[in-house]
């Protein structure tokens, strides 16, 4: 998708704060930080959201899954963390490529 953004900080063409790229997903810390820990998991794959995901897609989704405790061990998250997925503008999705939110530390909002 030529007008995505993250798919340009997939391609490099716009800088992302990488903390981790394999040769499915990246994960890049999130450019305005609702806590202390606040990375941005997405499949280099351009998926618009959760409503677009096919059964081709399940072992992408099922790598995503697995990645997170080993970043969120790798942030120092040892006493756990907070994953977010937003679909839709509905559910206050803002960019249409699919992204896990990964947070933890100080600050944690919602949900306690
Ligand atoms: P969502 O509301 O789930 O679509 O979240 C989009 C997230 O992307 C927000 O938390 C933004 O702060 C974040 N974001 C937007 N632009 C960038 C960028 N260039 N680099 C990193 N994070 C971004
Ligand atoms: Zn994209």
């Amino acid at each position: 998708m030529s007008d995505c953004l993250f798919c340009k900080i997939v391609a490099g063409e716009i800088p992302g704060d990488m903390v981790y790229e394999d040769d499915k997903v990246v994960a890049f810390k999130d450019i305005n930080p609702k806590a202390e820990v606040h990375l941005l998991v997405i499949p280099r794959e351009h998926i618009a959201s959760l409503n677009e995901l096919a059964p081709e897609h399940d072992a992408l989704v099922a790598h995503m899954m697995r990645v997170i405790p080993q970043l969120a061990k790798s942030q120092g998250l040892d006493g756990g963390f907070r994953t977010i997925i937003n679909t839709g503008k509905g559910g206050g999705q803002i960019i249409f490529h699919l992204h896990m939110h990964l947070m933890g530390g100080k600050d944690l909002p919602g949900f306690e």
